[in-house]
């Protein structure tokens, strides 16, 4: 999220100009398009952190079922609370790419 410097209006992070008071933001697309955090590479890195995060949701999983059939709830409890937060990422990265296009 961004905000108008003129008017203070609360305005998408994509935005080029201010709905409200038609400020205009000329140079802030080429800024994003330059960043390394805008690259190819950094593009790989999302897909390839979408695909490990999934990998590993899935280890833990079988992790938390394990520690289920040995009657260790506790360690149970943190597998399932590592697939929570690997899916989480999954997501994050996901939205991320779709802000980025
Ligand atoms: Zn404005």
């Amino acid at each position: 999220m961004a905000w108008c410097p003129s008017c203070r209006t609360e305005l998408p992070a994509t935005a080029v100009n201010c709905e409200s008071c038609g400020y205009d933001f000329p140079h802030r697309p080429a800024v994003l398009v330059q960043h390394w955090a805008w690259s190819s590479l950094a593009d790989l890195a999302l897909v390839a952190g979408q695909l490990v995060g999934l990998l590993g949701a899935i280890l833990r999983l079988l992790s938390a079922l394990r520690s289920l059939l040995d009657f260790e709830f506790a360690d149970a409890g943190v597998h399932v609370m590592q697939v929570a937060l690997l899916l989480a990422t999954v997501v994050a990265f996901a939205r991320v790419q779709q802000i980025q296009k």
